[in-house]
């Protein structure tokens, strides 16, 4: 249920008429204070909360219920987007931001090599896996704790916040220095991985599962909401279909219903979408035509070699190109939305 608050009412009046409806009906209350207005979002069991006697408040413009599952990451509860400051680059309200990286972290030249040539190009994030979730147990499996030194060693190089993912909720705190914590397409529904985020105050990148829908998705960042952090950076990365020509299917219509759903910001990942390197470019031009806050992109200095994800991997002269087109259609979209 959503409590439109009239425009005049002081931070004051909201606290206190919070604390009353917390009390009277046992429910959770979430405060948006927005540039219109002033929105709370009552979660819990509301079947006993009457309308009525909450519209008589004189401090209440409107009463709604809200019929979606998904309560806190719903745009009807926070209707301003969601911006995410991470050290001081924002993800979310008009920014475009790129993280680009290799698939997996295979050594510090490499790591720190990718990551001074994609700065340079105008990437913000640096990206690499180092717990690698693999289809097949004989695959590179990351180079794991020493993948998330080596990340390090690159940030401190370059100053790039890193994010990388975690596949256990055993491994947090090996994840202290990471500034956002990836949550892989498999283990979106991890639901105690996820509860675990929860309680952590870092950025999330949730990726949208293979064969997941949007509202499954939104009900997995609900998860993490509702433990407490709400850091939630939503990411499509396409899903399978019966499509084989493409690793997957780039569910471009997922970004402008994201955020019409949502006030949670949205990263595309035209690199695990595709499959294809040169697929990653239409995709990703596309991806910020949609309204996409940010891209996710494989970088490798050398492809063919990589020990992971090669065939998706731009090299990062390509990556310099890329980019450049990138920042022209992100300023594009700015002059015609
Ligand atoms: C990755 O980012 O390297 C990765 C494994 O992605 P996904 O979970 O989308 O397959
Ligand atoms: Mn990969």
């Amino acid at each position: 249920m959503i409590v439109i608050l009239k425009s005049d009412v002081t931070k004051e009046q909201v606290a206190e008429f919070a604390d009353v409806i917390k009390k009277k009906y046992s429910v959770d209350v979430h405060t948006s204070f927005g540039e219109q207005s002033t929105v709370l979002g009552l979660v819990g069991d509301t079947k006993a909360v009457d309308i009525d006697s909450i519209s008589a408040f004189s401090v209440v413009e409107t009463v709604h219920r809200v019929q979606e599952p998904y309560k806190k990451v719903n745009r009807k509860f926070h209707p301003d987007d969601t911006v995410i400051d991470v050290n001081g680059y924002k993800i979310g309200g008009g920014e475009l931001q790129i993280m680009a990286g290799p698939c997996s972290v295979e050594s510090k030249e490499q790591i720190i090599g990718i990551a001074e040539s994609v700065q340079k190009s105008g990437a913000n994030f640096l990206r690499g896996g180092a717990f690698k979730p693999r289809t097949s147990p004989y695959a590179f499996q990351g180079l794991r704790a020493t993948g998330l030194d080596l990340l390090k060693e690159a940030k401190n190089a370059t100053g790039m916040p890193i994010v990388t993912e975690i596949m256990s909720a055993d491994h947090i705190e090996l994840f202290e220095d990471v500034d956002v914590i990836q949550v892989g397409a498999r283990n979106m529904q991890n639901f105690e991985l996820l509860k675990e985020l929860g309680h952590c105050n870092k950025p999330i990148l949730l990726k949208r599962g293979l064969a997941n829908t949007i509202e499954e998705t939104l009900m997995s960042a609900e998860y993490i909401m509702s433990g407490g952090n709400e850091n939630i950076i939503l990411c499509e990365r396409g899903i399978r279909t019966y499509e084989t020509f493409t690793r997957n299917t780039l569910d471009v219509s997922a970004v402008p219903i994201f955020k019409k759903l949502s006030h949670l910001p949205v990263v595309v990942d035209p690199s695990h979408a595709s499959g294809i390197t040169w697929l990653v470019e239409p995709l990703s031009l596309a991806a910020v035509a949609a309204g996409a806050d940010g891209l996710m992109i494989e970088v490798h200095n050398d492809p063919p070699h990589a020990l992971s994800d090669g065939a998706q991997s731009v090299t990062p002269e390509q990556f310099a190109r890329l980019s450049d087109k990138i920042l022209t259609m992100s300023h594009a979209m700015k002059s015609i939305c």
